[in-house]
């Protein structure tokens, strides 16, 4: 958990961006760094707890100053958040998005994401893969800038990743499920399983 405070909102007309100052700077005046930290989740209506709004953390600076923030987009409007302390008004405490099937670079570098290991003899996979197809059918696409590699055989295995309530998992996560029967985390086989319910309920 993080707290944060929105500190600036700007309107976007085409190629217009209203000027804002987030800690004394237009962010639009400055080139964004995007920070090596899970992006953040906020719940955005407390009536509709399914619909989270996502943020990317980010950094920018000039000769003076270094800020750091947290940005998202909805229609034409940007919203900017700065951390903030406990109880600061008008701050809100953000989740850490929980990630699923990202895989660690090599077998042996110690790494914050596991190594995909086969397990032939889990029994859930098809009613698993049967969740996740309605899963994806309605969770958001994003689109990365590069392909990603199959760990396990080295095939292009997509460029696009899906998010859900808090959660993300890549485009090409079901490949190692289908094609070398990796096992879902715990964490992410209860959820889906929570969300989804039963893989032959009709939708
Ligand atoms: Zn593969």
């Amino acid at each position: 958990m993080s707290v944060w405070c929105l500190v600036a909102e700007s309107r976007v007309y085409l190629y217009v961006k209203e000027a804002i100052s987030v800690g004394g700077l237009n962010p639009w005046d400055h080139q964004w760094v995007t920070l090596e930290e899970p992006k953040l989740v906020v719940v955005l209506d407390p009536s509709l707890p399914s619909r989270y709004l996502w943020l990317g953390v980010y950094e920018i600076e000039d000769a003076q100053r270094r800020v750091k923030f947290a940005a998202c987009q909805r229609n034409n409007i940007w919203s900017f958040y700065v951390p903030a302390s406990q109880g600061t008004p008008g701050s809100f405490e953000a989740k850490t998005v929980k990630h699923e099937g990202y895989w660690s670079t090599s077998k042996d570098k110690p790494s914050k994401f596991p190594w995909p290991t086969p397990d032939p003899a889990w029994l859930g996979k098809t009613a698993f893969l049967s969740r996740l197809d309605k899963l994806e059918a309605n969770a958001e696409r994003v689109s990365w800038l590069g392909k990603s590699l199959c760990r396990l055989c080295g095939c292009q295995n997509g460029s696009q990743e899906f998010q859900f309530d808090d959660w993300v998992w890549p485009e090409g996560y079901r490949h190692y499920i289908t094609d070398h029967y990796v096992r879902p985390s715990e964490q992410f086989e209860d959820y889906i399983a929570t969300a989804v319910g039963s893989p032959d309920d009709p939708d």
